[in-house]
């Protein structure tokens, strides 16, 4: 299979023929339906062999997870992802790999509605880059900054469950860890509907105490107040590891591609609807403070040791 017919047979789809694609895979470049009156928002992640995921992971996880961490991304920004364009390098065409990657791909695309509209394809060590378009409202756009004393601080869902699985062969083994890893579910709906009720959002990718960092420091040096017990862990992680080490991975941990954001104390009853509308969970972790840093009660974890931005690698030895 060369370079064309790998694109023919393997990225061109009908989907990438959605109403906002006016001229999609094929040309020199690809042309879209601009909706009047709101703002495009655009976000890249690369992810590299061994480095972002397992060469030998199962290839339909590595296509949805190159997709899911720019829809996450598009999600903390308050945005509806629209479009998206892929850049492979691939070390050998394995047409059974690249169906694998296209199945998890297209799956996680289908249903968010987003297009592939165009991409590149190069040979060298195995690398997926993947930018994703969405679109916004310009009072919908959720910013890091924005935050407020007095804010409410939550998240999307239970973190540290990544962390986990990547920390033993049992984790990566534990099949709710493994999808925590493998599966990450980005909050897009959840993102736009939070756009005109958040203060701020980002989406975690660093850990917890690193990205609501990112959030304090944008909000002009503002602190935040967690309560250790108000932090959704994964049950089979505090099983699995105790629930020290299982709290440790969820503030430091990382690849949780869940919303952490603040509102006013009072949207509370709000943000608790959305949830409730969108059969989210939502979490409510603590709150914002004047003054610099991030503080967690109830838990005697040394946090200098944890943030910020601790940042993993995939150890060779998991399979
Ligand atoms: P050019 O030589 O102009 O860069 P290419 O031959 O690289 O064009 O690509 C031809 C068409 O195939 C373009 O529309 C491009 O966007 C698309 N394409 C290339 N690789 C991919 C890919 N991995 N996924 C989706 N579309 C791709
Ligand atoms: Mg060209």
């Amino acid at each position: 299979m060369d370079e064309f017919e790998l694109i023919d047979q393997i990225f061109q789809r009908p989907e990438g023929s959605a109403s906002q694609v006016a001229i999609g895979i094929g040309d020199d470049g690809a042309v879209i339906n601009v909706t009047a009156g709101k703002q495009a928002v655009v976000v890249m992640d690369t992810l590299v062999a061994d480095v972002h995921f397992l060469e030998s992971q199962p290839a339909d996880s590595i296509g949805h997870r190159a997709l899911a961490v720019n829809l996450s991304d598009i999600a903390a920004m308050g945005a509806v992802p629209r479009w998206a364009t892929l850049s492979l390098t691939l070390s050998e065409v394995n047409e059974d790999w690249l169906n694998g990657f296209a199945h998890g791909f297209f799956e996680l695309a289908g249903r968010h509605e987003v297009a592939l509209i165009g991409g590149d394809t190069t040979a060298g060590p195995l690398a997926v880059c993947v930018t994703v378009g969405g679109e916004v409202e310009a009072e919908g756009v959720l910013r890091r900054a924005g935050a407020q004393p007095g804010d409410f601080v939550y998240l999307s869902g239970r973190i540290g469950g990544a962390a986990a699985a990547l920390s033993s062969n049992e984790g990566y083994a534990d099949p709710v860890l493994h999808r925590a890893l493998c599966w990450p579910q980005p909050r897009t709906e959840l993102g736009s509907a939070l756009g005109r009720v958040a203060n701020s959002a980002v989406d975690i990718s660093d850990g917890l105490l690193a990205d609501l960092n990112h959030i304090l420091n944008a909000s002009g040096g503002l602190g935040a107040e967690i309560e250790a017990d108000s932090l959704p862990l994964f049950e089979s992680a505090v099983a699995l590891l105790g629930p020290q080490a299982a709290l440790e991975l969820a503030l430091g941990g990382g690849d949780d591609y869940e919303l952490c954001f603040t509102a006013p104390q009072s949207r509370h009853q709000e943000i608790l609807e959305t949830g409730h509308r969108l059969g989210q969970d939502l979490f409510r972790i603590g709150q914002i403070t004047e003054h610099g840093g991030c503080r967690v009660r109830g838990t005697a974890i040394d946090l200098d040791a944890i943030s910020p931005g601790y940042q993993h690698t995939w150890p060779s030895s998991i399979s």
